[in-house]
């Protein structure tokens, strides 16, 4: 599933590569991925556009369009662009080679073109930008409301992160996973933040120390760059060990498995401990992965 380092190599891929390219033609046919727009909405829309700005917040990409008539500058709407859980963005050059960004996959991008494409956009070079997404939850729409997401994970501030990690009275991972509150964190980046942190994901928020805060925002700037670096979220320490029979890449502990923000998550039980009284207050893990 794409969480941020995944979303941002799909922007860095359309900024570098789709920009200031006139729009002829928009295959915009798959009306569960255009929703709320009909079927040639989005066509009579972009059509003779360019895309001119490719930004990001969390997993969410929107697109700058030109004015009508293509030029440089913006004047159209925002087109925005969310991967889902399988989603790709792969762009094609005039000479029909391919360059992609954006979720981590096992088939042949140029024979998914046409297997798994659910929208795209044709330049006036015969190249095109195009969405596959073998599961089709992703979602392409016009002026998407990038204010009800929360300051992006990248660049969310010590301040800010105290703030909202700590509100409430939610399991942290699923505080971590709540767009509105911090925008980019998915599931596997979440196990990692909190294993990074020695933080239990059953950890009420209101009950976080000062010192579990700060091991957390530690935890998801130093986890994103590394993502960011190696390639994407699966490359974390703990992610390999994810599984019935996975030990802690530390100490060696058998991970445990339970349900947590309604994801499946991983943890240390040794290292990712509750705070003194509160094992009562949640509900017990599976420790299925214990027997296995
Ligand atoms: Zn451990």
């Amino acid at each position: 599933m794409p969480e941020l380092p995944e979303v941002e190599s799909a922007r860095r891929l359309i900024a570098g590569q789709a920009l200031h390219r006139r729009i002829v033609d928009v295959d915009d046919s798959d009306g569960y991925v255009g929703r709320p727009h009909p079927p040639g909405e989005l066509r009579g829309v972009l059509t003779g556009r360019s895309l001119v700005a490719a930004h990001r917040r969390g997993k969410t990409i929107w697109l700058e369009t030109s004015a009508a008539d293509g030029s440089a500058a913006a004047g159209g709407p925002e087109l925005g662009i969310h991967l889902g859980m399988s989603g790709l963005i792969a762009v094609t050059g005039p000479d029909g080679s391919v360059a992609e960004g954006g979720d981590r996959h096992r088939y042949d991008v140029r024979a998914g073109l046409g297997k798994w494409s659910r929208f795209s956009l044709t330049f006036a070079d015969g190249g095109r930008l195009v969405l596959l997404d073998p599961r089709r939850l992703g979602r392409v729409r016009l002026n998407p409301d990038i204010g009800a997401l929360g300051p992006d994970a990248g660049q969310v501030t010590p301040a800010q992160f105290r703030t909202l990690i700590t509100k409430g009275a939610v399991a942290v991972k699923a505080r971590l996973l709540d767009q509105s509150k911090i925008a980019g964190v998915g599931n596997l980046l979440a196990d990692e933040i909190l294993w990074q942190a020695r933080v239990s994901p059953r950890a009420r928020t209101g009950s976080l120390s000062p010192a579990q805060v700060s091991r957390l925002y530690r935890a998801l700037k130093s986890v994103l760059e590394s993502a960011s670096a190696k390639g994407g979220a699966h490359t974390g320490d703990i992610i390999a060990a994810r599984h019935p029979g996975g030990t802690c890449p530390r100490d060696g502990v058998p991970l445990v498995h339970g349900t947590v923000g309604g994801r499946s998550t991983w943890w240390c039980p040794r290292e990712q401990k509750l705070p003194p009284g509160q094992q009562d207050l949640q509900a017990p893990a599976s420790y299925a992965a214990r027997a296995a």
